[in-house]
């Protein structure tokens, strides 16, 4: 029999304010199994979010002492704040046959991308861009979430746009016109490549 079970990566990558955090929340109940890979970041958390939840809200000392340490599986300036990956949790979970779903930027998903290619394991991952249905209304959606100040706003906006140039580096792309339907396009993703033969 073809050894083919193996843990699977999902790395999602999209513009600020896609829907990134509401389609993983969707689909975390449609798949209770699924592995959250939780960031460690220098930004201040949002309302409503929560410490080791969302991210671990660290300090930029606590974040520079981890990079030394190398317990990021890679690591990036985002927006003028530090995002990391732990690495322990990934490996750990890959090792388990589990599934693994973790957010990073275009940069984060090219470091791993290299690591992946470097542990063998390039065939375990698939990368996934979720696009908005139009720039006008990833604008709208940004704003209505009322996260960001307006300067800070324009620059995501600005970032967006140009992280919408690198989707075709990903394995899939994924439009989110609904949450319920880019959720089940996800998991069906992941049902399909759970399958996938490694050893060709
Ligand atoms: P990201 O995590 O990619 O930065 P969020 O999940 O915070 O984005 O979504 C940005 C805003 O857009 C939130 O206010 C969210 O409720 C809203 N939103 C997300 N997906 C949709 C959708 N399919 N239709 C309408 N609004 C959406
Ligand atoms: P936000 O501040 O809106 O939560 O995230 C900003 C950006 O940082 C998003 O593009 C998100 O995907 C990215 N991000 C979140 N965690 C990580 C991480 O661990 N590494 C990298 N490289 N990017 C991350």
């Amino acid at each position: 029999m073809p050894k083919h079970k193996r843990g699977l990566l999902i790395v999602l990558s999209g513009p600020s304010g896609v829907g990134k955090s509401t389609i993983v929340k969707r689909l975390r109940k449609i798949n209770p199994r699924l592995k959250m890979s939780v960031s460690c970041t220098t930004r201040p958390p949002r309302l409503g979010e929560a410490n080791k939840r969302d991210y671990f809200f660290i300090s930029k000392e606590a974040f520079t002492e981890k990079v030394k340490n190398g317990e990021f599986l890679e690591w990036a300036e985002v927006h003028g704040r530090y995002y990391g990956t732990p690495r322990e949790f990934i490996e750990e979970n890959l090792k388990k046959n589990n599934v693994v779903l973790l957010e990073v930027d275009v940069q984060g998903a090219g470091t791993i991308k290299d690591w992946l290619y470097k542990a063998r394991l390039r065939k375990s991952a698939v990368f996934v861009f979720i696009i908005p249905p139009s720039v006008d209304m990833l604008a709208f959606r940004l704003k209505r979430r009322k996260t960001e100040s307006s300067e800070l706003l324009n620059y995501r906006l600005r970032a967006a746009i140009a992280e919408l140039q690198v989707m075709e580096k990903y394995d899939y792309i994924v439009v989110n016109d609904q949450v319920e339907h880019a959720a089940r396009k996800i998991q069906a993703i992941i049902n399909v490549e759970k399958e996938r033969v490694l050893l060709n």
